[in-house]
């Protein structure tokens, strides 16, 4: 019997689709299920998206496109990065993919070989340990835990850069923490950063469009350029535009690394589909009015779920100031019992909580934090007070 290859061993089902497979049966058999698992943004992009792509479809020529991606495409994402303080990129600073998450692999084989490290802080997306393992590099992960409000300090970066890792990646705002960097911590970790020139940065920046609190969105190379010929910036419209199935990721970095990506693509996927290209296009240099006010919408419902979850005694949840995310430390619940069920771990909790209450939120330790769960808002508002209620009764029932 032939066998498959360790790769795809060393490949995990996500822990996020597990509980949301299991909430679906759930709610199959009849349960009334409030889902704050997965993290999709949960709205549509504007009505001028769909007019493009619909336009795009009468003129469809039927080809292969770029492999780097559109001319077009390439424009709109140029002026929209300017717009984030990203300036002196051209069309050769960019690449494509079939959103970020190919992107991010496709960056893990042009950056890194077999056994290279890679440097990321904990709590982390899921899909980060994942792609490290798929490509055989040596993860060194840095715990940032709830005490220090889940954000990588200066100097485990500086312990970390020490070990001269290939790849450092850094995510702001955080899936699964929605915590953001203020422009002054962006540039303490910038000021080390500067001191290691042999490590890439690659920044995971695809939520930069749902910063609350008027305190922005920072990135390293706009407190220091001279870190543009290392550093790769990660964006996609999945989350900013409502548009995750529709598949468009985006880097823009410097040429050599566009380049490589480009001639990955070229053995990969060849080019993104002309219809989808034409919507990216809409998306990026259209209204921009549907981002602006969910980004407003989000803020108010991150106040609901962070003031519900405080209200309940020894649950301790960082301020998140950004993305749709609130990742709360559960671990007061650790030893105690709901309904003779025993909880020693937040797998144990989430599992619980589902089964009792019928509220999905998804276990800390697929995020590198066993103390925690994450709780995604974007269900439709009318849910969000009574599923916070329930996590309340949950806790409240616990001996
Ligand atoms: N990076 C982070 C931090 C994410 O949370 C996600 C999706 O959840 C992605 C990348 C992947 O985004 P895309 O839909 O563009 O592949």
């Amino acid at each position: 019997m032939p066998q498959l290859a360790q790769r795809v061993g060393r490949a995990k089902p996500s822990a996020i689709m597990v509980i949301a497979e299991k909430a679906k049966q759930l709610k199959a058999a009849g349960r009334d299920i409030i889902s704050f698992s997965i993290g999709v943004p949960n709205f549509l992009p504007g009505e001028h998206v769909y007019a493009a792509a619909r336009e795009a479809l009468q003129h469809d020529t039927g080809q292969y496109g770029s492999n780097r991606g559109a001319d077009a495409l390439l424009d709109a994402f140029l002026a929209h990065i300017g717009k984030l303080g990203f300036t002196g990129y051209g069309r050769l600073n960019l690449s494509i993919g079939i959103g970020a998450k190919q992107v991010l692999y496709n960056l893990a084989e042009a950056l890194m070989d077999e056994g290279d490290e890679i440097a990321f802080a904990a709590p982390y997306w899921t899909t980060y340990r994942d792609i490290a393992d798929i490509v055989g590099a040596k993860a060194n992960v840095l715990h940032c835990g709830p005490e220090q409000n889940y954000k990588l300090a200066p100097a485990q970066l500086e312990a970390a850069l020490a070990r001269k890792p290939k790849v450092f990646l850094f995510n702001n705002p955080s899936n699964p923490t929605g915590m953001v960097y203020t422009r002054d911590e962006i540039a303490a970790l910038a000021e080390v950063l500067v001191k290691y020139p042999d490590t890439w940065i690659v920044t995971d920046d695809i939520y930069n469009s749902m910063v609350f609190d008027g305190i922005g969105y920072h990135n390293f190379v706009h407190v220091k350029p001279e870190l543009k010929d290392r550093l790769i910036f990660v964006d996609s419209v999945s989350k900013t535009y409502g548009m995750p199935g529709w598949r468009v990721g985006l880097i823009a970095g410097p040429e050599n690394v566009a380049k490589a990506i480009t001639t990955l693509n070229s053995n990969h996927i060849t080019s993104v589909p002309e219809v989808i290209t034409a919507a990216a296009v809409a998306a990026f240099g259209g209204p921009q009015d549907v981002p602006e006010a969910k980004c407003k919408e989000f803020a108010g419902k991150r106040d609901i779920v962070v003031n519900a979850l405080r209200a309940i005694p020894g649950v301790v949840c960082p301020y998140p100031q950004g993305a749709f995310y609130a990742f709360p430390d559960i671990s007061v619940a650790f030893g105690k019992s709901h309904n003779g069920v025993r909880i020693d771990s937040d797998v144990d909790l989430c599992a619980a909580l589902l089964e009792a209450k019928g509220v999905a939120c998804v276990p800390g330790s697929a995020f590198g934090e066993p103390r925690a769960m994450r709780i995604s808002y974007t269900c439709p508002t009318a849910q969000l007070q009574p599923g916070l209620e329930r996590i309340q009764a949950f806790f409240a029932e616990l001996s």
